[in-house]
């Protein structure tokens, strides 16, 4: 015979609702009856669509976290997001120069960087975020997108920034800088997009865009990565 469930009060988008011990934040809103559209992604930890802000009972902190990875707590209140409405300018990558110039013309916030480390602390993938914006404001681009490899854009550091600054988008700039100016080019790499905008693949692309999702989970997970 099953263990009774243990049920946990929480207070969700203003209710109070009773869900299942072990349920993570999004669990917690689908068991209560709401439908997810917004704010939602792969529930897995790696697309950071799921921000969500809460508080823990008795404790006045206000928390961020990703709503399918945080596992709610007895008397907790939650509030869902569906996006961070952060400042995203629009640019022309093959316009800029991969130095410290192209950020002061595009995010001259990063510059007000007080070095409070609020947002390495507010990083649910552990990030050392303020490193990133200290080597953008350095000009060091090659460590800023290097620190910031695992960013999922979640938004959660700069909802806590004092100095309003965007952080993932800066990261997001670093690494696309990175890859168009500074990294090694791979020979590999050049050779394989030749042979598919020759049309070399073009069945095997159509055979996994007909495959089911079983199948293409069997696929994934049997690939040999190259590691060289
Ligand atoms: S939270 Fe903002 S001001 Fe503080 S270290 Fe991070 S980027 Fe700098
Ligand atoms: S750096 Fe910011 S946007 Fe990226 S994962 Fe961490 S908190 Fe989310």
């Amino acid at each position: 015979m099953d263990a009774e469930i243990k049920m946990l009060k929480v207070h969700l988008a203003g209710e109070l609702f009773e869900v299942p011990e072990g349920s993570t934040i999004m669990m917690a809103f689908e068991y209560a009856g709401f439908q997810l559209k917004r704010g939602v992604g792969c529930r897995e930890g790696y697309c950071g669509a799921c921000a969500t802000v809460y508080r823990e009972k008795g404790d006045y902190k206000l928390q961020g976290g990703l709503a399918c990875q945080t596992v709610v707590t007895d008397g907790m209140t939650i509030a869902q997001i569906p996006f961070v409405p952060a400042e995203k300018p629009i640019y022309d990558l093959t316009q800029l120069s991969p130095d410290v110039s192209t950020f002061t013309e595009l995010f001259p916030s990063v510059f007000r960087c007080v070095s409070c480390n609020t947002c390495t602390k507010a990083c649910p993938q552990d990030i050392q975020v303020m490193d990133y914006i200290q080597a953008i404001i350095r000009g060091d681009i090659a460590r800023a997108a290097d620190l910031s490899f695992d960013c999922i854009r979640c938004g959660l550091c700069a909802m806590r920034c004092p100095a309003e600054i965007v952080q993932y988008n800066n990261a997001t700039l670093a690494r696309r800088l990175y890859g168009h100016y500074l990294a090694k080019k791979s020979p590999e790499l050049e050779k394989r997009i030749i042979e598919i905008e020759d049309g070399k693949y073009d069945k095997q692309i159509n055979d996994l865009n007909e495959m089911g999702k079983e199948e293409l989970s069997k696929i994934y997970f049997n690939r040999e990565i190259k590691i060289s």
